[in-house]
């Protein structure tokens, strides 16, 4: 459905998962939303990979098996009402349905990922799911044209199959398994191409309203926000449309249930897009100089609670702790998540070393670093803390948690 997903959160940008989960759904789980442990894996993969389609890598999401299962089973039956075949004629028509249409997204979601490609941006794969498909891409695109040629290259496809499929089903007799198949073709992919140029994100036309806006206001935050909020409303009027043809019969449970899934994932989607785009708005205000801790050492075996009164003697309470061997020289720095874990009855007793790691094992940030270039290489080797250092020198330790504070000061504490 929508081509690219919005990972929603500051752990999610930098690709750390959130302790508190509290906002964390299975619909905002994307490939590169993994929790270090994930990372440290064997590379996950966002689902079954069925190869490469050209060049594109491309998986199926197990929540796409749910759908085929009640496609196979819902279409089987009304075929089999229609044109009175046996049972496993039917649900072999049911199912053959169901490969046309997983055939379908995949086009739709080729026509982004080529034109993507074209303009230089990387595809990192496609995924088949229960909704649709996603297509996920590394980086933004660089101009606003580029951005809406992307977006409308889905529909696109989607539009020139239906009506393919269209005249397919008037060539064909009415009544038979290939001009039912075709009938049914073309409504799915008329109704796909339709809804999806609707102008909210996470909607490939969300992402074309965001072009336009970016375009006039040569601002592209500006125009995440904004069709984020048509997207938003586009998640309500959805979620009104379904209690309105329910209430008036003319939608099934099981249709209803698919349309309210519908509205919470285009309301999640929206509302993802809108945080995103408040945080990178953000970025600009990254300085590592200035977020860097100063590292309070300390020699090798001091208790915990005996390094942290020396620090708050030194006026160094927010220091981030450190090891140092004899001759003065860093070697390890407490992990701050460790440390706090540790029980107060016990902090007389556990020596820093146990809950510090080596310098060697964590990865550094020089301390020029400002803006998006940090968030670029905090990306590229996910953790909870940096060296930060200058030239030769370790001057500081950089925090996730002080970094997504200041990108996210209501959402998260120091
Ligand atoms: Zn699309």
């Amino acid at each position: 459905m929508g081509q690219g997903r919005y990972r929603v959160g500051f752990r999610s940008i930098v690709g750390m998962a959130d302790p508190s989960s509290a906002d964390r759904t299975p619909a905002d789980r994307t490939p590169a939303d993994r929790t270090p442990a994930d990372r440290r894996g064997a590379e996950r993969r966002p689902g079954i990979p069925l190869g490469r389609v050209l060049g594109v890598p491309v998986f199926l999401h197990a929540s796409w098996l749910l759908l085929a299962a009640f496609v196979t089973f819902g279409y089987g039956r009304i075929v089999q009402g229609e044109l009175h075949l046996p049972d496993l004629a039917a649900y072999s028509v049911g199912f053959g349905f169901v490969l046309c249409l997983v055939l379908s997204v995949l086009l739709h979601e080729l026509g982004h990922a080529v034109t993507a490609r074209r303009f230089g941006i990387r595809v990192r794969g496609i995924t088949l799911e229960l909704l649709g498909g996603y297509t996920e891409m590394e980086g933004d695109a660089p101009r606003p044209g580029v951005e809406l040629l992307v977006s409308l290259a889905g529909p696109a496809v989607s539009l020139v199959l239906g009506l393919g499929a269209g005249a397919a089903a008037l060539v064909l007799p009415d009544n038979t398994v290939p001009g039912q198949i075709a009938f049914q073709l073309a409504a799915a992919n008329i109704l796909v191409a339709i809804f999806n140029v609707l102008p909210g994100l996470p909607l490939d036309g969300g992402r074309a309203l965001r072009a336009v806006v970016w375009s006039i206001s040569n601002d592209r935050h500006l125009g995440t926000r904004v069709a984020g909020w048509t997207g938003r409303g586009i998640a309500l009027a959805t979620l009104a449309l379904a209690a309105l043809m329910y209430a008036g019969r003319l939608l099934a449970p099981f249709g209803l249930i698919f349309l309210l899934l519908i509205a919470l994932t285009l309301w999640q989607g929206a509302t993802g897009a809108i945080r995103l785009a408040k945080i990178s708005a953000r970025f600009p205000l990254i300085d590592v100089a200035r977020l860097a801790r100063p590292v309070f050492a300390v020699s090798t075996g001091t208790p915990l609670a005996e390094a942290e009164r020396q620090a708050a003697e030194a006026g160094l309470a927010n220091a981030a702790l450190g090891v140092a061997d004899s001759s003065g020289r860093l070697v390890a720095l407490v992990h701050g998540d460790a440390a706090q874990a540790v029980p107060d009855q016990r902090r007389p007793w556990v020596p820093v070393d146990s809950v510090a790691r080596d310098v060697g094992m964590l990865a550094t940030i020089p301390v020029e670093l400002r803006g998006e270039a940090v968030i670029r290489a905090v990306q590229a080797h996910p953790g909870s803390e940096y060296i930060v250092t200058s030239g030769d020198d370790v001057i500081g330790v950089l925090r996730l948690t002080d970094l997504a504070h200041l990108l996210e000061p209501s959402r998260t504490t120091r």
